[in-house]
């Protein structure tokens, strides 16, 4: 068994965006794997994410709408609520 501490799913929120690009350290992209083997909020939260990016890609290719038009609302609210969370 584990002995060490799952991260954060505020840890793996900050981090999510490095981790889909690719640029995460081996050892911080297996912490999230492993929060990931455990908590399926993240799992949901990261589908909606991955959705909402290939829609913006989409957007952008047929017009010129800023993204925010693009976002789904559930999503930029929970952007939101994670930047103010991690500022507190
Ligand atoms: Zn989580």
């Amino acid at each position: 068994m584990e002995a060490r501490p799952y991260i954060t799913c505020r840890e793996l929120i900050d981090f999510l965006y490095l981790y889909l690009e690719g640029e995460l350290a081996p050892s911080r992209a297996a912490e999230f794997e492993r929060h990931l083997g455990v908590c399926k909020s993240c799992v949901n939260y990261i589908e909606t994410y991955k959705k909402a990016i290939v829609l913006g890609k989409h957007a952008f290719q047929d017009s010129e709408a800023p993204a925010s038009a693009c976002a789904p609302d559930e999503l930029v609210r929970a952007v939101r609520d994670s930047w103010k969370k991690s500022k507190l």
